[in-house]
């Protein structure tokens, strides 16, 4: 019996996907075991280079850097959870951020949501700006500000949301309308919901981001990136920088990444549930002064959050009254979570972003964006949540200090 593979790519290299669910497609998408000896799991191509099939040639692939089976696995697969036509594996996040903005020319003005990722900050600032693309930072929530700098003329808008660590929202089919009214594209880093909770293409955007080291992974044991786009014109220009630049996924990581997605679904399902029930633990608590969770009423833009996403995932911020002494006291005692940078893997993890993930931000501008040595940002991992609670509450409550 011929078996057709789940997802694949047509003679113009777009992902074709048949009416199948989130759950199926991540578990099937890329991969036909009677391509591959029979092999259930997608096989480690491990080559640099492929035969040709005689002079003039080439079989399907002909040198990793342009092209290697393992990756183009990973690739369909993401371009189909996201619900797109492309898709492109690279090294890490930073790799896939730094192709996309290659497609950008010196001259080129980016609006840049003002509250975003360390490392995206420092990639526009102290890499691409002294080579004559500028990026302007705009609080994407206001669409009034969003359309005056649109109108000043920009090549692109840079959306993150959730935000990085103060989980505010962008309105992705608000601001994919503004920006295409301006003729400019619209580019969505969607690392915190992963394509499980919240699909911006089918919204409007024309190109998604991601680190894929964080959910889609979500096993803290690789770093990796990924672009998915539906326009062609873009994908070409991806493919070509993809190519040009060396910035791939290697055939061992990608190996692991699609691995790691097969299950994406029912590990979100159980950070989501958890790290809600943590936050609403956390709003209790006389130590706690705020807790910013889109998924809480409290949340100003909580009405979003159920509108543009289908869940709010495991990683959230909240502020001790008690200022740094307080958070350094309880990041000093917890004993389950694990204090680390990165987010989106099976363990939970604490940190304290004005001293470790932001530290690279102009303090100023953290200040400016209520980045403050009180807040604290957790990725809650599927863990037992009543263990994490009680890690928690023992840490809030000083028991293990001495
Ligand atoms: C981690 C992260 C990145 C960068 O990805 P790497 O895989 O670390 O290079 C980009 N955006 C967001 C939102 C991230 O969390």
């Amino acid at each position: 019996m011929l078996r057709l593979p789940a997802v694949y790519n047509d003679e113009e290299g777009i992902v074709q996907t048949p009416p199948m669910k989130f759950k199926t497609l991540a578990i099937h998408s890329g991969h036909n075991p009677l391509d591959h000896h029979g092999a259930v799991m997608t096989p480690i191509y491990q080559t640099s280079t492929f035969a040709f099939r005689g002079v003039n040639r080439p079989g399907p692939f002909e040198y990793s850097r342009s092209g290697n089976p393992t990756r183009k696995a990973l690739e369909t697969c993401l371009a189909s959870l996201e619900g797109g036509a492309f898709g492109f594996a690279f090294a890490t996040g930073m790799a896939a951020e730094t192709t996309v903005v290659m497609m950008f020319e010196a001259g080129n003005r980016i609006i840049v949501h003002s509250d975003l990722y360390g490392g995206t900050f420092r990639l526009f600032e102290k890499v691409f700006r002294n080579k004559g693309i500028e990026a302007v930072y705009v609080d994407l929530r206001d669409l009034a500000e969003t359309e005056r700098e649109l109108a000043r003329g920009a090549a692109a808008v840079w959306i993150e949301s959730p935000t990085n660590p103060l989980m505010n929202l962008v309105d992705l089919r608000a601001m994919a309308d503004l920006t295409h009214r301006f003729g400019a594209i619209a580019i969505c880093d969607n690392t915190f919901l992963s394509p499980y909770f919240q699909r911006p293409l089918e919204l409007g955007v024309d190109i998604v981001v991601h680190s894929t080291t964080k959910y889609i992974n979500g096993h803290s044991d690789v770093v990796g990136g990924a672009v998915i786009t539906n326009r062609a014109a873009l994908a070409e220009k991806i493919g070509f920088l993809q190519n040009a630049t060396g910035s791939c996924a290697g055939p061992q990581d990608s190996f692991l990444v699609l691995r790691g997605v097969k299950t994406l679904a029912i590990r979100m399902e159980e950070h989501n549930r958890n790290a809600l029930a943590i936050a609403r633990w956390l709003e209790a608590r006389p130590e706690v002064s705020e807790v910013r969770h889109p998924g809480l009423e409290s949340h100003p833009q909580h009405a979003l959050a159920l509108r543009q996403m289908s869940g709010f995932g495991g990683t959230f911020s909240f502020r001790l009254r008690g200022g740094q002494d307080a958070v350094f006291g309880l990041l000093e005692s917890v004993q389950v979570f694990t204090l680390a940078e990165s987010l989106g893997g099976v363990e939970s993890l604490i940190e304290h972003p004005v001293s470790m993930t932001h530290s690279s931000v102009d303090p100023a501008v953290l200040a400016q964006m209520g980045i403050t040595a009180d807040l604290i940002r957790v990725s809650i991992g599927i863990e037992d949540v009543e263990d994490l609670i009680a890690d928690l509450d023992a840490a809030l409550s000083g028991d293990r200090r001495n």
